[in-house]
């Protein structure tokens, strides 16, 4: 078992690289059987439409006509006792366990010794593996092998089957998520092929056959001329036989099956990119199989020149992307940039393999009012591109290849919540008031785009978030003074006469800078916002003089500070801008007037000094999509966990209630900017802590206003005291979703009335 990790990466690799999943888990079988000196392997998985049973899917050692027949009740024999104990079992001597169960015809009784193991992904079972043998009992050596294989072959397995549930053929099905952005869309997927990555490059029909051959051709030569190229310069100063991969590599691309193969392909009615792809991997396939290493290294070199071909292609690929009228876009990791390469017109949702509701691109997608569904486990990208497709992004859901039935149902909601929309904009000049007369101020989030009409025509009271981050993410280099000052300049002078929050850079943790690399294990818990700009007051400093010189006629401006985890950094902050106040001050001749300063409280540590914290600010903007993520030690972006990430999780509203009445000493008042602030349920939660500001993306406010308006001040603060006394967050949402219903509102938060 020396070389354990090595096996385990060997199988690992090539079940991932099977082509479809029987074959795989034949591969599966016939590796165990050899590695753990067995003389039989079987593997069981779930039966798709029968709850509990299990069926054979693949065995060595045993007689093979056997697959596909033998089913298992729930709990039949040792194999349905494993699944449902979801523990594993090593016996000597199976035939006289009492769980024994004969199947005829399988020859088992040959191989009395076994040890079985589940096979688990996200707490379901998926299926049992089982080794055999006719005598010495497995070790544990052996027995934690398995268990770890398994372990590993359960994602892959997972992954595999959900790939084969969308090649087969256009039935329709439903992908689970989580909530991203809110809304609803019918619309057609689009595959962004940003990342030059095999597994980014989409299946594709092509009726321009003659068009995807020059293409290939023309790819390929351009990748063979610039070897011969490399080879002739690295001979000046690298030994022959390194220059000699550069002359291999251009000959495999000289003819062959690499290129014949792939032509096939095409000429059978296939896009160059994919047919590339599927020569690709089968060829290095062949030999990630291989026992000799040097030959399985040999499939890296395939790939290798797989990705420069396939790069050639997608440049000339991408200059003619055909937008479908309503863009589903879908990615497995879609970027806050990649939503400004579709046309606005044309976006009407995203679906994204990676992420949740507090990445940035979900935020974006809200404010842009389109609905997202974020975090889907094993989506099948490639698969999916030119699909129909239904988005939710209520509740986190698609359906791909939608029927008439939901087609209509979702046609159906689409007339509702437009309806409601409709309706809404009724309340837009109206001021957000309670039903017992408390006025609650509404602001929008903003800094992601520069079109304010839409904050401007939902009545927003000011803006409570200005994320300064993208100007300074869509630069190659820091953006000067100037540049800052135009951009301010344009936002506070058009909300002149209403509060303008800008909040100084908080890059760091899921926001790069191309031109300031930050390599970190943890970027959460790293250099982060003030962390970085008070490492670096030349940039803080830059940004305040901008900031305070863009103010001087609109004098709106408040200051709002990221990530202070103590008093230290906040008094650091306030020096700085102090000083830049009064260098100001002197060039102009001027007096200005310091702006209003808060802290954003986001870090679990400013919750615990909030009265310090506050003695020292103007106001405080809770973050909620960080504090929940620090009180919960919950990745905002990680889709394993997405399903924990919830701000109405007791631990989060009672660290809010904390800040409220820390804030209350000094009476300093507090809003609220993260996402919390525009989730319906959020609204209702926060009021009930007597939190009167709220920030939020712009296609919330009218929703939001909604709410404040169907309930008083005095039954919100009661139902949080209800909250308080549940244990989980699913309660909690339940119970404020109970309300809204009450109210005939429930259309705010979920698809339908
Ligand atoms: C937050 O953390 O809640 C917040 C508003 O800031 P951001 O999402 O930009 O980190
Ligand atoms: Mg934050």
């Amino acid at each position: 078992m020396a070389s354990m990790i090595h096996r385990l990466q060997r199988i690992v690799q090539e079940v991932n690289r099977a082509p479809g999943i029987d074959r795989a888990l034949v591969l599966i079988t016939e590796s165990l059987t050899r590695d753990l000196n067995a003389d039989a392997c079987t593997i069981f998985l779930a039966a798709k439409d029968e709850p509990g049973v299990l069926v054979l899917q693949a065995c060595s050692g045993l007689n093979p006509e056997i697959i596909g027949k033998v089913k298992l009740k729930p709990g039949q024999g040792l194999i349905g006792a494993i699944a449902a104990r979801a523990e594993a079992m090593n016996l000597i001597n199976a035939p006289v366990h009492k769980k024994f169960m004969l199947v005829p015809e399988s020859g088992e009784t040959d191989f009395p010794v076994m040890l079985g193991v589940p096979i688990i992904a996200h707490r379901d079972v998926l299926g049992v593996i089982s080794v055999q043998r006719v005598e010495d009992a497995f070790n544990e050596d052996e027995e934690a092998f398995l268990t770890t294989l398994a372990a590993q072959l359960a994602t892959s397995i997972e992954r595999a089957e959900s790939q084969d549930r969308f090649s087969s053929k256009r039935a329709t099905h439903m992908i689970k998520g989580v909530a991203g952005a809110p809304g609803m869309a019918i619309g057609v997927a689009l595959v962004l092929n940003r990342g030059v990555a095999f597994e980014s490059v989409p299946d594709k029909k092509t009726d321009d056959v003659e068009g995807e051959l020059k293409s290939f051709r023309e790819a390929v030569r351009k990748v063979c001329d610039e070897l011969t190229e490399q080879a002739s310069l690295m001979r000046a100063s690298l030994p022959e036989e390194e220059c000699a991969l550069f002359i291999a590599y251009a000959q495999m691309l000289s003819g062959g099956s690499l290129i014949d193969d792939t032509e096939q392909s095409i000429k059978a009615g296939n896009w160059a990119p994919s047919s590339w792809r599927e020569t690709v991997e089968q060829h290095a396939y062949v030999f990630t199989r291989m026992e000799d290493r040097y030959l399985a290294e040999r499939a890296n070199d395939i790939r290798d020149l797989g990705l420069r071909v396939l790069r050639k292609l997608m440049l000339e690929q991408s200059a003619y992307i055909d937008f479908p009228e309503q863009t589903i876009l879908v990615g497995d990791e879609v970027t806050a940039t990649d939503l400004a390469d579709v046309p606005i017109e044309c976006l009407s949702g995203v679906i994204s393999a990676h992420g949740s509701s507090s990445s940035h691109v979900a935020i974006l997608a809200h404010a842009l009012g389109i609905p997202a569904v974020m975090g889907v486990p094993n989506l099948p990208v490639k698969q999916l591109d030119g699909v129909n497709l239904v988005v939710d992004g209520y509740n986190g859901s698609a359906f791909v290849n939608p029927g008439k039935s939901i087609l209509t149902e979702y046609r159906q909601y689409l007339k509702e919540e437009a309806a409601i929309e409709q309706n809404l904009l009724e309340l837009k000049d109206q001021p957000a008031i309670t039903s017992d007369q408390h006025k609650v101020s509404l602001l929008v989030n903003s800094g992601l785009m520069s079109d304010y009409t839409p904050s401007l025509r939902s009545g927003a009271e000011g803006v409570g978030l200005y994320r300064t981050e993208i100007p300074f993410q869509i630069r190659d280099r820091f953006p000067s003074e100037e540049e800052q000052y135009l951009i301010y300049k344009d936002v506070l002078e058009t909300f002149k006469g209403m509060p303008v929050v800008l909040r100084t850079l908080d890059v760091g943790g899921d926001k790069p800078l191309s031109y300031f690399p930050i390599n970190e294990a943890n970027p959460f818990l790293g250099w982060r916002g003030v962390r970085i700009t008070l490492d670096h007051p030349e940039i803080f400093v830059t940004q305040v003089r901008a900031m305070i010189r863009a103010s001087v006629n609109a004098n709106n401006l408040e200051i709002l500070l990221p990530m202070i985890s103590g008093k230290a950094e906040l008094v650091e902050c306030l020096g700085l801008i102090r000083r830049v106040r009064a260098e100001i001050e002197e060039e102009t001749g001027r007096q200005i007037l310091l702006p209003r300063i808060g802290a954003m409280i986001e870090v679990p540590s400013a919750v615990y000094q909030i009265e310090d914290i506050c003695a020292l600010s103007d106001f405080v903007s809770i973050g909620t999509n960080d504090l929940t993520q620090y009180l919960l030690a919950v990745d905002r972006n990680n889709e394993n966990v997405a399903d924990l990430f919830s701000s109405l999780h007791p631990a989060v509203l009672k660290a809010m209630i904390q800040i409220v009445q820390g804030a209350a000493v000094s009476e300093t008042p507090v809003s609220v900017c993260g996402e919390l602030a525009g989730d319906p349920l959020g609204v209702m939660a926060l009021l009930g802590m007597g939190i009167d500001s709220l920030s939020m993306s712009v296609g919330s406010l009218l929703r939001a206003k909604k709410v404040i308006m169907s309930f008083s001040y005095e039954e919100l603060a009661e139902l949080l005291q209800q909250a308080l006394t549940m244990s989980d967050s699913i309660l909690i949402r339940k119970m404020y979703a109970a309300r809204l219903d009450e109210r005939g509102l429930g259309g705010l938060i979920r698809a339908g009335k």
